[in-house]
């Protein structure tokens, strides 16, 4: 999976390689082509410096001719001949390096320029003989009529070659300055584009990143969501089935007519009083409780009735039991109270007790209703039965000496100390 950060850091990456590369490209791109221009510049500047040269050579040449005839021999002696023959080496040297430079349009004009330098080099050549010669007229005729006047057009072509040359400089120059420009043109346009690019990326990192991250989150709450909806649902149906075990638990304990423990949980009631007796010598005791002639009262009343009567009976029961104390309808008529922790003769009272108030209760309709109970307690070496069938034999007792009567187990039994 992509994460968010690692992503963002990529897109810079890219971003910055892209820059780097079209900083490259974009500094060779207009830096090559500015060399060959400035080039090109400087080798007009360099021709136009040399025409310069060429006038100023054909220049002061003149002024020398002009000089001569102002001057005596003995001046054009010294002054003028050496200087000619400077000019004349200096106008061979200078023009040597100018011609391989010069345009096809521009050589026409040297062609020209050349000839008539010939024609005046010749005629000065002519002129300064004559002036050392004494031939002081023929030789300022010759200068004034035919040297002089070839001047002038000869200064005329340079003029044009000089124009042409400017022009030729201007086209440089404005090259130069296209290129540049051109060149400035490219590295912003290219650095616009990086800008662009580099936004864009980052912006569609950030923009990625955030949606896989949202996109994460959205998962992660979901996820949550619906985790949460399980253990809620897990935990509710967990609830109902500790609630259903529960109520199973208690119905399956519980005696549905009386709503009493029932003789399954009574037995459990009796095992855990029995494990206390063995372990810490707790004593218990039980009374058995059978009601006097029932058959009776469901041949005279109805068995609804006899329903109703039981039912009041088990609220006479819980009602006049100790809090410590337990009973159970242990079947049909007949039920069983189990008394803890009790010492020697505390059943009797309880029993007793226990059989009047059923006596002495008055039930709709006003049927007669008494009981006969057999108490118990446990005592060493006995078992669950037998202690049962200790109390049994004591409500028998009780059953055959009349009814409505307790007869307490009396521990006689030595076989069972
Ligand atoms: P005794 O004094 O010897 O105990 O006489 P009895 O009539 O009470 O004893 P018997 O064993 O002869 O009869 C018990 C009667 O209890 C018979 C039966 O119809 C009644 N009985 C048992 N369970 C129920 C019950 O749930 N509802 C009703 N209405 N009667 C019941
Ligand atoms: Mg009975
Ligand atoms: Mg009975």
């Amino acid at each position: 999976m992509f994460h968010p950060t690692r992503l963002l850091i990529s897109g810079f990456a890219i971003v910055i390689l892209m820059l780097v590369t079209l900083a490259f490209v974009a500094f060779h791109s207009s830096g090559g082509g500015t060399a060959e221009v400035n080039r090109e510049v400087a080798r007009q500047i360099e021709k136009i410096n040399l025409i310069n040269e060429l006038s100023t050579i054909i220049h002061d040449r003149t002024r020398f001719m002009q000089s001569m005839l102002l001057h005596d021999e003995e001046f054009i002696e010294q002054e003028s001949l050496p200087g000619f023959n400077r000019l004349g080496g200096a106008y061979r040297e200078t023009h040597q390096r100018l011609v391989p430079m010069l345009a096809p349009r521009e050589r026409e004009i040297m062609n020209a320029i050349d000839r008539l330098d010939r024609d005046i080099s010749d005629l000065n050549r002519q002129v300064s003989v004559l002036f050392l010669n004494g031939s002081r007229d023929e030789a300022s005729r010759i200068l004034l009529q035919e040297v002089l006047p070839k001047t002038e057009p000869l200064l005329l072509y340079l003029s044009e070659l000089t124009q042409a040359q400017r022009m030729d400089l201007q086209k440089a120059l404005l090259l130069a300055t296209q290129d540049a420009e051109a060149g400035r043109s490219q590295v912003v346009i290219f650095s616009i584009v990086a800008v662009i690019i580099s936004l864009a990326v980052t912006f569609v990192a950030i923009w990625y990143g955030h949606k896989l991250s949202g996109q994460l989150q959205e998962m992660n709450n979901y996820l949550e969501q619906k985790i949460y909806e399980r253990t809620e649902s897990l935990l509710d149906t967990q609830k109902e089935l500790i609630e259903d075990n529960n109520e199973l638990t208690r119905m399956a304990l519980t005696d549905s007519l009386t709503g009493l423990s029932n003789r399954m949980h009574m037995n459990q009631i009796l095992h855990k009083e029995f494990a206390r007796f063995e372990r810490h010598n707790q004593r218990f005791g039980i009374i058995m409780l059978d009601i006097d002639h029932f058959k009776q009262v469901n041949d005279s009343y109805g068995h609804d009735t006899g329903d109703t009567v039981l039912k009041k009976l088990a609220k006479i029961f819980e009602g006049a039991i100790r809090a410590s104390d337990f009973v159970a309808r242990w079947g049909g008529e007949e039920f069983l109270i189990c008394c803890t922790t009790i010492e020697e003769g505390d059943l009797l009272p309880i029993a007793e007790t226990i059989r009047q108030l059923v006596a002495n209760t008055d039930y709709e309709p006003s049927a007669n209703i008494t009981a006969s109970l057999g108490c118990a307690a446990i005592v060493k070496g006995e078992t669950i039965g037998e202690l049962l069938k200790r109390a049994d034999i004591a409500l028998y007792e009780a059953k055959n000496n009349g009814r409505n009567q307790t007869v307490v187990s009396e521990f006689t039994d030595i076989s069972l100390v």
